[in-house]
């Protein structure tokens, strides 16, 4: 490709190898162990292959506080992934799958980019293996039964102003975020309010990303709550009896995808919950697949380390007995300019002292993965505007935490760019097998894990809950659910609830808005500020740029 190809051009340029090829000859699968898709991708029949026994290590990829744009934890993911292979080590890499909302929206692809890319990236980003439709019609399955149950005489009692099992669609809608259903009269159900959220914030697609496997993925779906009784007694999905037609639906979509990078390495891309309220990581279920049939697997958890570390780690890993043999924390120098106070459109030009202001920011993070027992290893996605004397700034904050520093330039370069990292990762899984400590025990109470998250994760001096948040905390200690992990739904894009602050702020307020419990998906969220479940397109959304050429060929996906 040329220089300056886009993304979609670069990875076109490629031809990607047959998906059963790489299950044989990387993955050592036989080919009744996988499901081809057509020639590219395929899915790992779980039926057939016993993933229990973990050989591999696992690596974390994690990042500073980032921009709006991302700061390559994906990119990242894959070209270590490449790096490590092209060093002769057996490596694979767990993604999240796409959502089909951020794909016609906003700009952003969620394959990677330049030359560290998962292929096919138009499968990847379109449909892929139709696991988010099996989410959604699972989610609306529930929803449908709910509406006959409370049409043919609601015998289970609920309270059809209290059903907090919503809608979903893989879009952004913001039209259908509220919405009242059944009208019509006497043939049409029972009129209530309702609503849409986007598929990815469906409690379904968490509980898909930490069932163990289709027994446990029953279990979860039937413990999911859909709404109250007027004594405030809770109903769930188990004793509508959705359970088991649920299960049914998400048969296939509960097996790992495979697909390839740009350099023909293994790449699974399984799940995609929200990594607001929900825990943002891809699924249990390819994490163990990876584990299992290669040496090193890379993954990552959404956004900052403040929000996907903590939960990658005091979520999914205290529900399923993993822990991370390294972590690489990804920083850039365009986030530590923003987050030094740059205005966004200024981000490319140099600025060492708006690094050095923002590079409090980058030790906060190292900081609280050093609170979990681990050592990150810092690496600079190296951008074409990065300057010596700014890279110089992040070698100095390394130096004074104890922690290494690596660039890497696999955007540009693929393997031969991620050289340096995949050296010093592979330097770091040779050393004994670091001792993680989960911030918090299960049995300390609710509020006192927020507490602990606040303060350790982000600096906040104190917690605020609404009346109806302390009222909800209360509620749920009452029905036996304290003892559950929470997970913070707040902000990206500060260590606080407010966007605005940056660096590293000290003893600012987390308010509490509201608590939900996911008693399916096995934690409590914890909503602080705003959220959105179901996002809206922007003024000039990316679906107008997409469209197919005159060879019948995509163009404008990114
Ligand atoms: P994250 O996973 O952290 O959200 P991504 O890996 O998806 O971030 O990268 C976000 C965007 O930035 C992508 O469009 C990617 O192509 C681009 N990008 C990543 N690294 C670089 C780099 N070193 N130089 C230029 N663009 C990059
Ligand atoms: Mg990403």
């Amino acid at each position: 490709p040329p220089p300056g190809a886009t993304d979609l051009e670069i990875a076109r340029a490629v031809t990607p190898k047959p998906v059963i090829e790489i299950a044989a000859e990387r993955l050592g699968l036989l080919p009744h162990q996988l499901i081809p898709y057509g020639h590219y991708k395929a899915k790992v029949d779980l039926m057939q292959l016993d993933v229990s026994q973990p050989r591999g290590k696992l690596v974390l990829v994690t990042a500073m506080t980032p921009t709006p744009a991302g700061e390559g934890k994906t990119t990242t993911s894959i070209g270590l992934c490449d790096g490590l292979n092209a060093l002769g080590i057996n490596t694979s890499v767990c993604l999240r799958e796409p959502s089909l909302g951020p794909c016609f929206g906003m700009k952003g692809g969620a394959a990677g980019g330049g030359r560290a890319q998962a292929i096919p990236m138009e499968d990847l980003n379109l449909h892929f293996n139709g696991d988010f439709h099996a989410v959604t019609v699972a989610h609306n399955l529930l929803v449908s039964l709910i509406d006959n149950h409370l049409h043919w005489g609601n015998e289970l009692a609920l309270d059809p102003r209290q059903i907090s099992w919503r809608r979903v669609m893989d879009l952004n809608e913001r039209a259908l975020r509220n919405i009242v259903c059944g009208l019509g009269g006497t043939a049409h159900g029972i009129p209530r309010e309702s609503g849409f959220d986007i598929t990815v914030a469906s409690e379904i697609m968490a509980v898909l990303c930490l069932a163990e496997d289709l027994h446990d993925l029953q279990l979860r779906l039937s413990a999911m709550v859909i709404g109250r009784r007027r004594d405030g007694s809770v109903v769930t999905a188990g004793e509508l009896g959705a359970d088991g037609a649920l299960t049914v639906l998400l048969k296939d979509a509960m097996m790992p995808n495979l697909i390839q990078s740009l350099e023909h390495n293994p790449v699974l891309v399984h799940g995609g919950p929200f990594a607001n309220i929900a825990h943002g990581c891809s699924s249990l279920m390819a994490t163990r697949t990876a584990l299992a049939l290669t040496d090193v697997v890379i993954t990552e958890a959404g956004f900052g380390a403040d929000l996907g570390a903590e939960k990658f780690l005091d979520i999914k890993c205290r529900l399923s007995g993993l822990a991370p043999d390294a972590v690489v924390l990804v920083c850039t120098i365009r986030a530590l300019k923003m987050q030094g106070g740059i205005a966004k459109a200024d981000l490319a030009l140099p600025d060492v002292v708006a690094v050095e202001a923002g590079s409090v920011n980058l030790l906060r993070h190292i900081r609280n993965v050093q609170q979990f027992g681990l050592t990150p290893l810092v690496v600079v996605n190296r951008f074409p505007t990065d300057s010596d004397e700014e890279l110089a700034v992040i070698q100095r904050c390394g130096l004074a935490s104890g922690v290494r520093v690596v660039s890497a330039e696999h955007w540009a370069r693929g393997s031969d760019g991620a050289q340096a990292l995949a050296l010093a990762v592979q330097e770091q899984l040779s050393a004994p097998k670091p001792e993680l400590t989960l911030l918090y025990p299960d049995e300390m109470p609710l509020d006192e894990k927020i507490y602990t998250v606040a303060t350790r994760m982000y600096g906040a001096g104190e917690v605020q809950y609404s009346s109806a948040a302390y009222r909800q905390l209360e509620e749920i200690h009452q029905l036996g659910f304290g003892h559950l992990p929470v997970c913070i739904a707040k902000t990206p894009y500060s260590f606080s609830s407010e966007p605005a602050i940056l660096g590293a702020p000290v003893n600012h307020t987390l308010p509490v808005r509201e608590l939900r419990l996911m008693a399916g998906a096995g934690f409590v969220v914890a909503v602080c500020g705003d959220i959105m479940t179901m996002p809206g397109l922007p003024r000039h959304p990316a679906a107008l740029n997409i469209r197919l050429d005159e060879r019948g060929e995509i163009i404008g996906l990114c």
